[in-house]
Protein backbone atom coordinates (compact mmCIF):
# COMPACT_ATOMS: atom_id res chain seq x y z
CA UNK A 1 0.00 0.00 0.00
CA UNK A 2 1.62 3.58 -1.04
CA UNK A 3 1.39 6.48 1.76
CA UNK A 4 0.70 10.00 0.36
CA UNK A 5 2.28 13.60 1.66
CA UNK A 6 2.18 16.57 -0.43
CA UNK A 7 5.91 17.07 -0.72
CA UNK A 8 8.98 14.28 -0.97
CA UNK A 9 12.37 15.41 0.27
CA UNK A 10 14.86 13.06 -1.04
CA UNK A 11 17.96 13.72 0.86
CA UNK A 12 18.45 14.78 4.54
CA UNK A 13 21.60 17.38 3.76
CA UNK A 14 21.58 20.86 4.11
CA UNK A 15 19.37 21.60 1.25
CA UNK A 16 16.82 18.66 2.37
CA UNK A 17 17.04 19.56 5.71
CA UNK A 18 16.28 23.07 5.31
CA UNK A 19 14.11 22.68 2.83
CA UNK A 20 11.91 20.26 5.17
CA UNK A 21 11.89 22.74 7.55
CA UNK A 22 10.92 25.55 5.82
CA UNK A 23 8.12 23.63 3.77
CA UNK A 24 6.47 22.35 7.43
CA UNK A 25 6.87 25.99 9.22
CA UNK A 26 3.99 27.08 6.13
CA UNK A 27 1.82 24.25 7.43
CA UNK A 28 2.97 21.66 4.65
CA UNK A 29 3.12 17.96 4.37
CA UNK A 30 6.77 17.25 4.27
CA UNK A 31 8.51 14.05 4.67
CA UNK A 32 12.50 13.76 4.24
CA UNK A 33 13.94 10.35 3.37
CA UNK A 34 17.45 9.84 4.50
CA UNK A 35 19.60 6.81 3.42
CA UNK A 36 21.77 6.91 6.53
CA UNK A 37 20.95 6.18 10.05
CA UNK A 38 22.46 9.53 11.69
CA UNK A 39 24.34 12.08 10.10
CA UNK A 40 27.55 11.37 11.40
CA UNK A 41 29.53 11.09 7.83
CA UNK A 42 33.30 13.04 8.11
CA UNK A 43 32.87 13.13 4.09
CA UNK A 44 31.37 16.93 4.44
CA UNK A 45 32.28 20.48 4.87
CA UNK A 46 32.28 22.00 8.52
CA UNK A 47 31.49 26.21 7.10
CA UNK A 48 28.56 27.70 7.43
CA UNK A 49 28.32 31.53 6.03
CA UNK A 50 27.45 34.83 7.25
CA UNK A 51 24.19 34.51 5.12
CA UNK A 52 23.32 31.05 6.85
CA UNK A 53 23.99 32.51 10.15
CA UNK A 54 21.54 35.26 9.94
CA UNK A 55 18.98 32.77 8.71
CA UNK A 56 19.03 30.92 11.76
CA UNK A 57 18.49 33.89 13.55
CA UNK A 58 15.37 34.83 11.29
CA UNK A 59 14.23 31.14 12.01
CA UNK A 60 14.69 31.66 15.65
CA UNK A 61 17.33 29.18 16.19
CA UNK A 62 20.26 31.59 17.11
CA UNK A 63 20.80 30.09 20.58
CA UNK A 64 20.57 26.82 20.42
CA UNK A 65 23.49 27.08 17.00
CA UNK A 66 25.55 29.26 19.45
CA UNK A 67 25.49 26.01 21.88
CA UNK A 68 27.48 24.14 19.14
CA UNK A 69 30.88 23.61 19.34
CA UNK A 70 32.36 26.34 16.88
CA UNK A 71 35.07 28.09 15.82
CA UNK A 72 35.25 31.78 14.40
CA UNK A 73 36.78 32.70 11.43
CA UNK A 74 37.15 36.52 10.92
CA UNK A 75 39.15 36.70 8.46
CA UNK A 76 41.61 34.67 5.49
CA UNK A 77 45.33 35.56 5.55
CA UNK A 78 48.33 35.07 3.38
CA UNK A 79 51.93 35.02 5.48
CA UNK A 80 54.29 36.73 3.26
CA UNK A 81 57.43 34.88 5.06
CA UNK A 82 59.06 38.26 6.38
CA UNK A 83 56.67 38.00 9.37
CA UNK A 84 54.10 40.17 7.49
CA UNK A 85 50.96 39.00 6.04
CA UNK A 86 48.25 40.35 3.52
CA UNK A 87 44.82 39.65 4.07
CA UNK A 88 42.99 38.23 1.42
CA UNK A 89 39.37 38.49 2.92
CA UNK A 90 38.30 40.39 5.78
CA UNK A 91 34.52 38.95 7.03
CA UNK A 92 34.71 41.91 9.47
CA UNK A 93 34.26 44.24 7.04
CA UNK A 94 30.99 42.84 5.83
CA UNK A 95 28.36 45.55 6.53
CA UNK A 96 25.09 44.51 7.55
CA UNK A 97 26.31 41.12 8.50
CA UNK A 98 24.97 40.16 12.42
CA UNK A 99 27.71 37.56 12.17
CA UNK A 100 30.59 38.63 10.03
CA UNK A 101 32.50 35.79 10.48
CA UNK A 102 32.70 31.49 9.29
CA UNK A 103 31.39 29.63 12.14
CA UNK A 104 33.71 26.21 11.54
CA UNK A 105 30.86 23.51 12.90
CA UNK A 106 30.83 20.06 12.08
CA UNK A 107 28.19 19.51 9.65
CA UNK A 108 26.24 16.57 11.65
CA UNK A 109 25.80 19.11 14.81
CA UNK A 110 23.61 21.84 11.95
CA UNK A 111 21.86 19.17 10.88
CA UNK A 112 21.26 17.50 14.11
CA UNK A 113 19.63 20.86 15.34
CA UNK A 114 17.63 21.16 11.97
CA UNK A 115 16.03 17.83 12.34
CA UNK A 116 15.51 18.96 16.09
CA UNK A 117 13.71 22.21 15.08
CA UNK A 118 11.85 20.03 12.23
CA UNK A 119 9.98 17.60 14.66
CA UNK A 120 8.77 20.22 16.65
CA UNK A 121 5.80 20.84 13.36
CA UNK A 122 3.34 18.92 13.09
CA UNK A 123 3.72 18.52 9.37
CA UNK A 124 6.98 17.79 9.06
CA UNK A 125 8.34 14.09 9.49
CA UNK A 126 12.10 12.91 9.21
CA UNK A 127 12.50 8.81 8.07
CA UNK A 128 16.30 8.01 8.75
CA UNK A 129 17.45 4.37 6.86
CA UNK A 130 15.05 5.03 4.46
CA UNK A 131 16.87 4.56 1.28
CA UNK A 132 15.06 6.37 -1.75
CA UNK A 133 15.35 3.63 -4.63
CA UNK A 134 13.79 5.02 -7.18
CA UNK A 135 10.78 7.37 -8.51
CA UNK A 136 6.92 6.51 -9.13
CA UNK A 137 5.31 8.05 -12.53
CA UNK A 138 1.74 8.70 -13.84
CA UNK A 139 3.24 8.79 -17.70
CA UNK A 140 5.77 11.66 -17.50
CA UNK A 141 5.34 12.84 -14.12
CA UNK A 142 6.63 12.20 -11.30
CA UNK A 143 4.38 11.21 -8.33
CA UNK A 144 6.69 10.27 -5.43
CA UNK A 145 9.21 7.64 -5.00
CA UNK A 146 10.21 4.29 -3.96
CA UNK A 147 12.19 3.52 -0.85
CA UNK A 148 13.64 1.16 1.53
CA UNK A 149 13.59 0.99 5.22
CA UNK A 150 14.75 -1.46 7.37
CA UNK A 151 11.05 -2.65 7.69
CA UNK A 152 11.23 -3.43 3.56
CA UNK A 153 10.53 -1.53 0.50
CA UNK A 154 7.58 0.95 0.16
CA UNK A 155 5.89 4.05 -1.94
CA UNK A 156 5.87 7.49 -0.77
CA UNK A 157 3.10 9.26 -3.51
CA UNK A 158 3.87 12.99 -3.16
CA UNK A 159 2.27 16.07 -5.19
CA UNK A 160 6.37 16.84 -5.39
CA UNK A 161 9.69 14.88 -5.11
CA UNK A 162 12.61 17.53 -4.47
CA UNK A 163 16.17 15.87 -4.93
CA UNK A 164 18.59 16.92 -2.65
CA UNK A 165 20.51 13.82 -2.89
CA UNK A 166 23.92 15.57 -3.25
CA UNK A 167 26.84 15.35 -6.23
CA UNK A 168 25.61 11.73 -7.30
CA UNK A 169 21.73 12.08 -7.32
CA UNK A 170 20.47 9.54 -8.59
CA UNK A 171 17.01 10.80 -8.74
CA UNK A 172 17.95 13.13 -11.17
CA UNK A 173 19.16 10.77 -13.48
CA UNK A 174 16.10 8.42 -13.09
CA UNK A 175 14.22 11.67 -14.31
CA UNK A 176 16.21 12.01 -17.49
CA UNK A 177 18.17 15.24 -16.15
CA UNK A 178 21.89 15.10 -17.58
CA UNK A 179 24.24 18.02 -15.89
CA UNK A 180 27.10 19.70 -17.97
CA UNK A 181 30.35 18.74 -16.50
CA UNK A 182 32.95 21.59 -16.62
CA UNK A 183 36.78 20.47 -16.89
CA UNK A 184 38.19 20.39 -13.82
CA UNK A 185 41.57 20.23 -12.93
CA UNK A 186 42.42 18.87 -9.34
CA UNK A 187 41.07 16.11 -6.55
CA UNK A 188 41.16 15.72 -2.99
CA UNK A 189 42.59 13.08 -0.56
CA UNK A 190 40.06 13.10 2.76
CA UNK A 191 42.05 11.79 5.90
CA UNK A 192 42.03 12.60 9.80
CA UNK A 193 45.17 13.37 12.17
CA UNK A 194 44.85 12.98 15.69
CA UNK A 195 45.96 16.73 17.64
CA UNK A 196 46.33 17.84 20.51
CA UNK A 197 47.00 21.21 20.22
CA UNK A 198 44.65 23.94 19.45
CA UNK A 199 45.30 25.02 14.81
CA UNK A 200 43.83 27.82 13.76
CA UNK A 201 40.84 27.53 11.63
CA UNK A 202 41.71 29.07 8.20
CA UNK A 203 39.77 28.93 4.77
CA UNK A 204 43.02 29.51 3.11
CA UNK A 205 44.89 26.19 1.88
CA UNK A 206 48.66 25.68 3.05
CA UNK A 207 50.55 25.93 -0.14
CA UNK A 208 54.28 24.74 -1.01
CA UNK A 209 55.22 23.85 -4.12
CA UNK A 210 53.42 21.43 -6.04
CA UNK A 211 51.30 20.75 -3.00
CA UNK A 212 48.27 21.78 -1.08
CA UNK A 213 46.00 21.03 1.86
CA UNK A 214 43.66 22.54 4.13
CA UNK A 215 43.11 21.38 7.67
CA UNK A 216 39.53 21.55 9.14
CA UNK A 217 40.18 21.73 12.98
CA UNK A 218 37.38 19.10 14.82
CA UNK A 219 37.66 17.98 18.36
CA UNK A 220 40.63 15.98 18.77
CA UNK A 221 41.96 15.69 15.15
CA UNK A 222 42.03 17.78 12.41
CA UNK A 223 40.40 17.32 8.83
CA UNK A 224 42.92 17.18 6.34
CA UNK A 225 41.61 18.12 2.24
CA UNK A 226 45.13 16.75 0.76
CA UNK A 227 44.92 18.66 -3.32
CA UNK A 228 46.47 16.74 -6.19
CA UNK A 229 46.08 17.13 -9.94
CA UNK A 230 43.19 15.12 -11.33
CA UNK A 231 44.08 11.59 -12.27
CA UNK A 232 46.24 11.08 -10.01
CA UNK A 233 44.92 9.04 -7.13
CA UNK A 234 47.36 6.20 -8.23
CA UNK A 235 50.30 8.10 -8.67
CA UNK A 236 49.69 9.04 -4.90
CA UNK A 237 49.03 5.28 -3.47
CA UNK A 238 52.29 4.18 -5.32
CA UNK A 239 54.37 7.02 -3.63
CA UNK A 240 52.75 5.76 -0.45
CA UNK A 241 51.94 6.82 2.87
CA UNK A 242 55.07 8.11 4.38
CA UNK A 243 55.76 10.78 1.10
CA UNK A 244 52.17 11.71 1.94
CA UNK A 245 52.99 11.94 5.93
CA UNK A 246 56.26 14.06 4.60
CA UNK A 247 54.05 16.55 2.59
CA UNK A 248 51.76 17.13 5.31
CA UNK A 249 54.43 17.60 7.91
CA UNK A 250 56.44 19.90 5.47
CA UNK A 251 52.89 21.57 4.92
CA UNK A 252 51.57 21.71 8.18
CA UNK A 253 55.01 21.79 10.55
CA UNK A 254 52.68 21.93 13.61
CA UNK A 255 51.30 18.02 12.77
CA UNK A 256 55.45 16.29 12.07
CA UNK A 257 54.87 14.85 15.61
CA UNK A 258 51.19 13.36 14.67
CA UNK A 259 51.10 12.47 11.55
CA UNK A 260 52.36 8.65 11.78
CA UNK A 261 48.95 8.14 12.95
CA UNK A 262 47.67 8.36 9.27
CA UNK A 263 48.29 4.65 9.49
CA UNK A 264 47.89 3.33 5.56
CA UNK A 265 46.82 4.51 2.02
CA UNK A 266 43.94 3.01 3.19
CA UNK A 267 42.99 5.72 6.04
CA UNK A 268 42.70 8.08 2.68
CA UNK A 269 39.61 8.71 1.15
CA UNK A 270 39.33 10.04 -3.03
CA UNK A 271 37.30 12.63 -3.58
CA UNK A 272 36.68 13.00 -7.32
CA UNK A 273 36.18 17.04 -7.58
CA UNK A 274 33.58 17.72 -9.87
CA UNK A 275 31.86 21.26 -11.26
CA UNK A 276 27.91 20.36 -13.12
CA UNK A 277 25.06 22.55 -13.47
CA UNK A 278 21.81 20.98 -14.48
CA UNK A 279 20.57 22.89 -17.75
CA UNK A 280 16.50 22.07 -16.60
CA UNK A 281 16.37 22.04 -12.42
CA UNK A 282 12.92 20.43 -13.08
CA UNK A 283 10.78 18.05 -14.46
CA UNK A 284 7.12 17.15 -14.26
CA UNK A 285 6.46 16.56 -10.65
CA UNK A 286 10.45 16.91 -9.45
CA UNK A 287 12.54 19.64 -8.65
CA UNK A 288 16.75 19.13 -8.02
CA UNK A 289 18.18 21.53 -5.87
CA UNK A 290 21.52 22.04 -4.06
CA UNK A 291 24.61 19.86 -5.19
CA UNK A 292 21.88 17.48 -6.97
CA UNK A 293 21.61 20.53 -9.43
CA UNK A 294 25.12 22.14 -9.34
CA UNK A 295 28.15 19.97 -8.23
CA UNK A 296 30.49 22.23 -6.28
CA UNK A 297 34.36 22.22 -6.18
CA UNK A 298 35.61 22.42 -2.24
CA UNK A 299 37.42 25.32 -3.06
CA UNK A 300 36.24 28.48 -1.13
CA UNK A 301 33.63 26.00 1.26
CA UNK A 302 30.66 27.39 -0.51
CA UNK A 303 28.40 24.25 -1.55
CA UNK A 304 26.79 24.41 1.94
CA UNK A 305 25.71 28.39 1.77
CA UNK A 306 24.57 27.57 -1.72
CA UNK A 307 22.71 24.61 -0.75
CA UNK A 308 21.07 25.91 2.01
CA UNK A 309 20.40 28.82 0.11
CA UNK A 310 18.74 27.12 -2.75
CA UNK A 311 16.08 25.24 -0.03
CA UNK A 312 15.32 28.89 1.26
CA UNK A 313 14.23 29.90 -2.37
CA UNK A 314 12.48 27.03 -3.29
CA UNK A 315 10.40 26.84 -0.31
CA UNK A 316 9.27 30.56 -0.49
CA UNK A 317 8.26 29.98 -4.08
CA UNK A 318 6.90 26.58 -3.82
CA UNK A 319 5.15 26.73 -0.07
CA UNK A 320 2.00 28.42 -1.35
CA UNK A 321 1.01 26.42 -4.30
CA UNK A 322 1.60 23.06 -2.59
CA UNK A 323 -0.14 24.57 0.28
CA UNK A 324 -3.31 24.88 -2.49
CA UNK A 325 -1.72 21.45 -4.25
CA UNK A 326 -1.10 23.14 -7.07
CA UNK A 327 2.61 22.98 -8.70
CA UNK A 328 3.19 23.80 -11.73
CA UNK A 329 6.14 23.20 -14.40
CA UNK A 330 6.11 27.24 -14.30
CA UNK A 331 6.50 27.09 -9.97
CA UNK A 332 9.72 24.61 -10.40
CA UNK A 333 11.16 26.76 -13.19
CA UNK A 334 11.23 29.71 -11.29
CA UNK A 335 13.27 28.20 -8.62
CA UNK A 336 16.42 27.72 -11.13
CA UNK A 337 15.77 31.26 -12.69
CA UNK A 338 16.22 32.64 -9.14
CA UNK A 339 18.95 30.21 -8.53
CA UNK A 340 20.62 30.09 -11.39
CA UNK A 341 22.78 33.48 -11.26
CA UNK A 342 24.74 32.65 -8.17
CA UNK A 343 25.40 29.38 -9.08
CA UNK A 344 26.76 30.40 -12.19
CA UNK A 345 29.24 32.92 -10.60
CA UNK A 346 29.96 30.68 -7.78
CA UNK A 347 31.28 28.18 -10.41
CA UNK A 348 32.68 30.74 -12.09
CA UNK A 349 34.63 31.94 -9.36
CA UNK A 350 35.68 28.76 -8.35
CA UNK A 351 37.04 27.39 -12.25
CA UNK A 352 39.17 30.46 -12.08
CA UNK A 353 41.05 29.78 -8.77
CA UNK A 354 40.98 26.37 -10.35
CA UNK A 355 43.22 27.20 -13.20
CA UNK A 356 44.63 30.93 -11.77
CA UNK A 357 45.94 29.39 -8.27
CA UNK A 358 44.88 25.41 -7.41
CA UNK A 359 45.99 24.05 -10.63
CA UNK A 360 49.12 26.27 -10.89
CA UNK A 361 50.18 25.34 -7.16
CA UNK A 362 49.76 21.66 -7.74
CA UNK A 363 51.86 21.32 -10.83
CA UNK A 364 54.62 22.83 -9.50
CA UNK A 365 54.54 26.56 -11.33
CA UNK A 366 53.52 28.66 -8.35
CA UNK A 367 54.11 28.38 -4.56
CA UNK A 368 52.15 31.45 -3.57
CA UNK A 369 48.82 33.23 -5.16
CA UNK A 370 49.58 35.32 -7.92
CA UNK A 371 51.22 38.88 -7.07
CA UNK A 372 49.32 41.69 -8.43
CA UNK A 373 46.04 40.67 -6.15
CA UNK A 374 48.57 40.25 -3.30
CA UNK A 375 50.11 43.65 -4.14
CA UNK A 376 46.53 45.40 -4.29
CA UNK A 377 45.01 43.97 -1.84
CA UNK A 378 48.01 44.94 0.71
CA UNK A 379 48.19 48.61 -0.76
CA UNK A 380 44.52 49.21 -0.69
CA UNK A 381 42.81 46.30 2.63
CA UNK A 382 39.85 47.98 1.90
CA UNK A 383 39.31 45.53 -1.28
CA UNK A 384 39.40 42.34 1.28
CA UNK A 385 35.64 43.14 1.46
CA UNK A 386 35.17 42.23 -1.81
CA UNK A 387 36.38 38.26 -1.71
CA UNK A 388 34.98 38.45 2.12
CA UNK A 389 31.63 39.35 0.04
CA UNK A 390 31.45 36.90 -2.62
CA UNK A 391 32.73 34.09 0.02
CA UNK A 392 30.59 35.04 3.22
CA UNK A 393 27.39 36.07 1.55
CA UNK A 394 27.27 35.83 -2.11
CA UNK A 395 25.17 37.01 -4.91
CA UNK A 396 21.29 37.37 -4.37
CA UNK A 397 21.64 36.18 -0.46
CA UNK A 398 18.17 34.82 0.26
CA UNK A 399 16.16 35.78 3.77
CA UNK A 400 13.99 33.60 5.64
CA UNK A 401 10.21 33.81 4.48
CA UNK A 402 7.52 35.37 6.52
CA UNK A 403 6.02 31.93 7.54
CA UNK A 404 9.22 30.16 8.84
CA UNK A 405 10.39 33.16 10.86
CA UNK A 406 10.56 32.71 14.65
CA UNK A 407 11.67 34.67 17.75
CA UNK A 408 15.28 33.15 18.80
CA UNK A 409 14.23 30.56 21.67
C1 LIG B 1 35.09 16.30 1.16
C2 LIG B 1 34.19 17.47 0.99
C3 LIG B 1 34.45 18.65 1.67
C4 LIG B 1 33.61 19.75 1.51
N1 LIG B 1 33.86 20.87 2.21
C5 LIG B 1 32.98 21.88 2.17
C6 LIG B 1 33.11 23.00 3.03
O1 LIG B 1 34.04 23.09 3.84
N2 LIG B 1 32.17 23.97 2.96
C7 LIG B 1 31.13 23.90 2.08
O2 LIG B 1 30.28 24.82 2.06
N3 LIG B 1 30.97 22.85 1.28
C8 LIG B 1 31.85 21.84 1.31
N4 LIG B 1 31.67 20.75 0.53
C9 LIG B 1 30.50 20.71 -0.36
C10 LIG B 1 29.24 20.51 0.46
O3 LIG B 1 29.39 19.42 1.35
C11 LIG B 1 28.06 20.30 -0.47
O4 LIG B 1 28.03 21.33 -1.45
C12 LIG B 1 26.75 20.36 0.33
O5 LIG B 1 26.78 19.39 1.35
C13 LIG B 1 25.57 20.12 -0.61
O6 LIG B 1 24.42 19.93 0.16
P1 LIG B 1 23.22 19.05 -0.39
O7 LIG B 1 22.20 19.03 0.69
O8 LIG B 1 22.84 19.52 -1.74
O9 LIG B 1 23.82 17.59 -0.62
P2 LIG B 1 24.57 16.58 0.42
O10 LIG B 1 25.17 17.32 1.55
O11 LIG B 1 25.44 15.76 -0.43
O12 LIG B 1 23.38 15.74 0.99
C14 LIG B 1 22.76 14.74 0.25
C15 LIG B 1 22.07 13.80 1.22
O13 LIG B 1 21.26 12.89 0.48
C16 LIG B 1 21.40 11.60 1.02
N5 LIG B 1 21.05 10.66 -0.04
C17 LIG B 1 21.72 10.44 -1.19
N6 LIG B 1 21.07 9.52 -1.94
C18 LIG B 1 19.96 9.18 -1.25
C19 LIG B 1 18.88 8.28 -1.51
N7 LIG B 1 18.81 7.57 -2.62
N8 LIG B 1 17.91 8.17 -0.58
C20 LIG B 1 17.94 8.89 0.55
N9 LIG B 1 18.94 9.75 0.85
C21 LIG B 1 19.94 9.90 -0.04
C22 LIG B 1 22.86 11.56 1.47
O14 LIG B 1 23.07 10.55 2.44
C23 LIG B 1 23.04 12.96 2.02
O15 LIG B 1 22.73 13.04 3.39
C24 LIG B 1 32.50 19.65 0.65
C25 LIG B 1 32.24 18.47 -0.02
C26 LIG B 1 33.07 17.39 0.15
C27 LIG B 1 32.72 16.10 -0.55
Amino acid sequence: MSERTTCAVIGGGPAGMVLGLLLARAGVEVTVLEKHADFLRDFRGDTVHPTTLRLLDELGLRERFAALPQSKVRSVSFPLGDGRSVTLADFRRLRGQPHPYIAMVPQWDLLNLLAEAGRAEPSFTLRMSTEVTGLLHDSDTVTGVRYLDPEGPGELRADLTVACDGRWSAARGQAGLEPREFPVNIDVWWFKVPTEGAIAPSLLPRTGRGKMLAAIPREGYLQIGYLGPKGSDARLRRRGVEALRHDVAELLPELADSVHAIGSMDDVKHLDVRINRLRRWHTKGLLCIGDAAHAMSPIGGVGINLAVQDAVAAATLLAGPLLEHRVTERHLAAVRRRRLLPTVVTQSLQRLLHRGFVGPVLHGRIAAPPKVPLTLLRLLPRLSAVPAYLIGVGVRPERAPGFARRASV
